[in-house]
């Protein structure tokens, strides 16, 4: 089965690639010849997700999934949220991004937090949705290289390492979109 994933994210692809068996043809946007930045206009992850799977699927006819992560704050009203790629305006990055958070829980106790994945998946026309969250913490500094986005200062619950010094296969096993994939995985072998 040929399944293309809509996203420009390397770390995204990468991070699928380690979770999905052989058999699964992951292609990117690249290898379908989509130069397009994908539209992202809607105020939910399920609502983005399911857009940029339309996208694809409407203009190019590939059967294909796209995901929309966000990293949800307890004491920030669950910010940033679907907002989490612009946190810190329409084109930072994810070092400002960070630093906004920090800055915004400096003096909070309460740093619990969690990352929600949404993927949505279009085959044949038909349309479905699965969802992934890892609960844990924001620690005050960043700590470690691996990753992207978010990891150097997310510390998942349980565990002494934040993602960013976990390899995929490591943050694969309990991270949001690792359990979003699986659920995906399990559907597809469904049909
Ligand atoms: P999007 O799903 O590409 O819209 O991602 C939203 C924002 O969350 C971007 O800033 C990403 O870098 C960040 N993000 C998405 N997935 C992860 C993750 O697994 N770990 C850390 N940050 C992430």
């Amino acid at each position: 089965m040929k399944l293309v994933f809509a996203t420009n994210n390397p770390n995204k692809i990468a991070e699928i690639k380690s979770l999905i068996p052989f058999k699964i043809e992951i292609l990117s946007l690249k290898d379908i010849n989509c130069n397009k930045e994908l539209p992202e206009t809607q105020t939910t992850l399920e609502g983005n997700a399911m857009q940029k799977a339309e996208f694809v699927f409407d203009n190019y006819g590939y059967n294909c999934f796209a995901d929309d992560t966000g990293l949800e704050v307890n004491a920030l009203n669950n910010e940033p949220g679907v907002y989490s790629a612009r946190y810190a305006g329409e084109d930072c990055n994810s070092e400002e991004n960070m630093q906004k958070v920090l800055q915004n829980l400096e003096g909070k106790n309460n740093r619990k937090a969690k990352f929600r994945t949404v993927i949505a998946l279009i085959i044949d026309g038909e349309k479905y949705l699965f969802e992934g969250e890892c609960k844990g913490e924001i620690i005050k500094e960043k700590i470690g290289e691996k990753g992207f986005g978010y990891d150097p200062i997310f510390l998942p619950k349980g565990f002494d390492t934040t993602f960013a010094q976990m390899t995929k296969q490591e943050k694969g096993i309990i991270s949001h979109r690792g359990i979003a994939t699986r659920k995906l995985l399990n559907f597809l072998q469904t049909i």
